[in-house]
């Protein structure tokens, strides 16, 4: 790939399945980042209810429990980064364009 691609749709039709096709990609991202959430909820909670801290955690708990963290940050990474929205603005319903530079997709306005 060249250093710089911009894909632009000019089809108002094709425009909105690109947009309805990034809005479902997101919708996924966005379920699996909150089931990860509250897997990671349960882990920091006492069965009362309270907040458990990562230092009174288990070494079996806080190995789960980071574990999850980093799937959920490589998640939101992969998302932040792909063509669905911009890295800058995080408008996804734009024409993108692709740099290499920084490995992440921009709206040609930004
Ligand atoms: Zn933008």
């Amino acid at each position: 790939m060249r250093d710089r691609r911009t894909i632009i749709i000019k089809s108002p039709q094709l425009r909105k399945i690109r947009n309805g096709l990034r809005d479902i990609l997101l919708t996924a991202v966005r379920l699996e980042w909150k089931k990860i959430f509250d897997e990671m909820n349960k882990i920091s909670r006492y069965s009362d209810g309270t907040k458990k801290s990562v230092k009174n955690m288990s070494l079996t708990e806080e190995a789960h429990f980071r574990r999850l963290q980093n799937k959920q940050s490589k998640l939101r990474n992969i998302a932040d980064r792909s063509i669905c929205k911009c890295i800058t603005c995080g408008k996804g319903d734009r024409d993108m364009t692709y740099n290499k530079a920084y490995d992440s997709w921009y709206c040609t306005e930004c």
